[in-house]
């Protein structure tokens, strides 16, 4: 079954190390022969540059990374399709995977649009505001200070609208979700799960996911273990139970996935690597529909794809 997956560092890791082949790696989560063998349709492909980089360098340092995504990937395997529209994704070919390039964290553009305008032209679709921290955007959900959405970001956000890009939530302060609320129209949240499921700051409230729900957001269940549930080892059944939570609140077609595959030390046991995805959908088909889980494996997200 062709997946989407919402959310992936491996673009981070192959800076951090720039011996790693995208080909078979056995230190990347997501690899060229991975996607294929796990039946990726759509992968996207976060720029988050590291918080130890200078700000000076902040935006050098994605570009490297956008870099490292057109030499080490798409013009390694042709096969790999850059899209930016829907479609460009409806037009793959038999054997071809769409790559979405994301931007995770504002922290990049400093406070000049004309920098994000830059990256939209690379090819960056979706832009999550913030990481952890504060940036000129808004605070990030560990930021103390608890701060929303600066006149800056709420520009960002409007041009976001402007340009028909997603607005990624995701690692977002709370106050600057409900901003988001309000001032976005193509929301996501590409990796978070259910507070009332785990109770992980980066997870969502139940107010947050309905609210989501009624945006029309697509929510993409992540694989991070702390944010599935509190200690010992995680497993596939713990992102079953974040799926029934965020079904249980009227989620069913909203939900997708994003992994974080290649930001993770640790992993779900079973679900490894990409290609483990297979185990996912298996154990999806034992509790819903076929439609349901292809939803949820696909449609959700690229339905709401906002080009
Ligand atoms: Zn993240």
């Amino acid at each position: 079954m062709k997946v989407f997956d919402a959310h992936c560092d491996v673009l981070w890791k192959m800076w951090e190390n720039k011996g790693l082949s995208f080909k078979d790696s056995e230190d990347l989560h997501v690899t060229w022969d991975g996607l294929k063998q796990g039946d990726a349709r759509v992968q996207c492909f976060a720029v988050y540059v590291p918080e130890k980089v200078k700000k000076e360098s902040v935006f050098h340092v994605a570009l490297e990374m956008i870099d490292i995504f057109y030499e080490k990937i798409l013009r390694r395997f042709p096969n790999m399709r850059l899209v930016t529209t829907k479609k460009e994704i409806s037009g793959l070919k038999q054997g071809q995977i769409g790559a979405i390039l994301t931007l995770e964290g504002c922290d990049a553009i400093g406070t000049d649009l004309e920098k994000l305008r830059t990256l939209y032209r690379l090819g960056v679709t979706s832009v999550g505001l913030t990481w952890n921290h504060a940036n000129a955007v808004a605070d990030g959900i560990l930021e103390e200070r608890g701060a929303g959405l600066s006149s800056f970001g709420r520009e960002v956000v409007r041009m976001n609208n402007e340009y028909f890009i997603w607005t990624d939530v995701s690692h977002l302060s709370v106050r600057g979700f409900w901003d988001v609320m309000e001032t976005g129209d193509f929301v996501i949240a590409s990796h978070s799960n259910c507070k009332a499921v785990c109770a992980n700051p980066r997870n969502l409230s139940n107010d947050q996911i309905q609210a989501l729900i009624q945006k029309n957001a697509a929510i993409g269940v992540t694989f991070v273990p702390q944010f599935l549930a509190e200690g010992t080892e995680t497993t596939i059944i713990d992102i079953i139970r974040h799926i029934e939570h965020y079904c249980s609140l009227g989620a069913e077609n909203n939900i997708g996935f994003g992994s974080d595959f290649d930001g993770i030390d640790h992993t779900v046991h079973g679900l490894g690597k990409y290609e483990d995805y297979f185990n996912l959908v298996n154990s999806l088909l034992k509790y819903y529909s076929e439609t349901t889980v292809k939803g949820f494996m696909f449609n959700n997200f690229f339905s709401r794809f906002p080009r």
